[in-house]
């Protein structure tokens, strides 16, 4: 008893700054002590002899964190139970087929944009093993790239300039390097067609590729739901700006226009100069999706990261969400317009609500004590769709919200979100005459 009041004594004369240093070697100590037994659980059946664990502060970080998930829990994204139902349009296009892109922004480098996308770091090294190309990347270079199903690239693109694309492409065993320079000329190819039985194949038959497909489909997303509304009869013309080298093809081309005609309407599409797509009136076709789910910032808890590691048992255990220290009963808000296609309970997500915003993304909001929403209903952006909680698998009260664009998690924190803004008042008028006259051509050939 005696001992404990002068240790008290003592502690309380010692300095702020050496307090905060007991204080933190105390929680390091606690920290070793709770995880070890979890550790000898797991490894003694096959390894009665110890091994030491470095614990890099980073990993201290995590696990300390309150308000999270416990390290090792998982959401796998690819569970039904977490994503959208496919639609017919989705039945049809294969992970490989959709193209992912990113614009360099001031001040990132190839890292930075690998961790954002959750691309893998070992594909990253990889590349730079074939070619330090990747390593140069400048401020609106554009990127595009392929992955497979599992995750791993496929194929990268480097916009350099207008002209100049260096590629690297899997073959399966290694990357490949090229530097593709255009020499071509650019010639529109137009391509027309009628829906037979559904739209995909009968895009394909008129022509088009799985890519120019999912484009089309994705910058249409809000005024024509491919996968839904795509009736037999319905007509279409697309025009592909494609390169020819002493007039033959040498490139699939990028969809510059569309007409879809579906019962008495005309759905229009036109891609700008400034590499965006606007319907004729040079009004977006986007919907803007906003940064944060609350109104209020909170603290993150937890960062996206896909490359976390358990730091016991040194497993990649990947964080596909930012988790904010929100309080229970905090207002959760939809951060774009879209449709509510989970609003449920589950093990570890506890009561969660996942909204589908158009075809490019879906966001997750886990852990909820309370939600007000419905399976199937319509939600804009700001809409009030439940309070923050702490159930399923929590080490404490927060927000666990996730981002998905094109089927992958992404960092909601990082990645450039998509804004609804019109053709530049200046180039308004010069768009509105040029699509007239595109949208005239299209006209002749559906
Ligand atoms: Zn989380």
């Amino acid at each position: 008893m005696k001992y404990k009041e002068v240790l008290a004594a003592r502690i309380n004369s010692l300095s702020k700054r050496h307090k905060l240093v007991l204080m933190s070697l105390s929680l390091f100590t606690v920290v070793v002590f709770i995880w070890e037994p979890t550790h000898s659980i797991s490894q003694s059946l096959s390894e009665p002899s110890r091994s030491t664990v470095t614990l890099s502060s980073e990993n201290l970080q995590t696990l300390a964190d309150q308000n999270s998930e416990p390290v090792e829990t998982i959401f796998d994204p690819n569970d039904p139970e977490f994503n959208a139902p496919k639609d017919e349009l989705d039945k049809h296009i294969n992970a490989e087929d959709i193209v992912h892109s990113h614009t360099v922004d001031a001040g990132e480098t190839l890292g930075a944009i690998f961790n954002q996308y959750a691309l893998s770091i070992s594909d990253m090294y990889a590349l730079l093993d074939v070619n330090k190309s990747a390593a140069n990347m400048r401020v609106g270079v554009d990127l595009e790239w392929q992955q497979d199903e599992d995750g791993k690239l496929t194929e990268l693109k480097i916009h350099r300039n207008i002209k100049d694309t260096d590629v690297y492409a899997w073959n399966g065993e290694k990357y490949t390097f090229t530097q593709i320079e255009e020499k071509g000329e650019i010639k529109p190819v137009f391509l027309s067609g009628r829906v037979t039985s559904n739209f995909y194949n009968s895009a394909r038959s008129a022509g088009l590729t799985p890519g120019q497909i999912q484009t089309l489909a994705k910058q249409l997303q809000w005024k024509f739901d491919f996968g839904k509304e795509a009736r037999k009869g319905d007509r279409f013309a697309v025009e592909i700006d494609k390169e020819f080298i002493d007039g033959k093809a040498v490139s699939s081309g990028d969809v510059k226009a569309v007409l879809y005609k579906n019962a008495g309407r005309d759905i229009t599409l036109i891609k700008h100069t400034d590499g965006h797509y606007y319907d004729v009136q040079g009004r977006s076709l986007n919907r803007a999706l906003e940064r944060f789910p609350t109104h209020q910032r909170y603290r993150i808890s937890s960062p996206f990261n896909p490359y976390r590691k358990h730091p016991i048992t040194g497993r990649i255990s990947p964080h596909n969400g930012t988790d904010f220290a929100t309080p229970v009963g905090t207002s959760v808000y939809a951060t774009g317009d879209g449709v509510v296609v989970r609003a449920l309970h589950h093990p570890l997500a506890g009561n969660y609500i996942i909204i589908k915003h158009g075809r490019e993304y879906m966001t997750r909001y886990l852990h909820l004590s309370k939600i007000l929403v419905k399976k199937g209903q319509k939600v804009s952006m700001g809409d009030k769709i439940a309070l923050s909680g702490n159930t399923g698998r929590s080490t404490g009260p927060h927000l666990h919200y996730e981002l998905i664009k094109n089927g992958r998690a992404v960092n909601a924190m990082k990645v450039p979100l998509p804004q609804a803004s019109p053709v530049k008042s200046d180039e308004r008028a010069r768009f509105k005459q040029q699509a007239k006259l595109t949208i005239e051509a299209l006209q002749e050939q559906v």
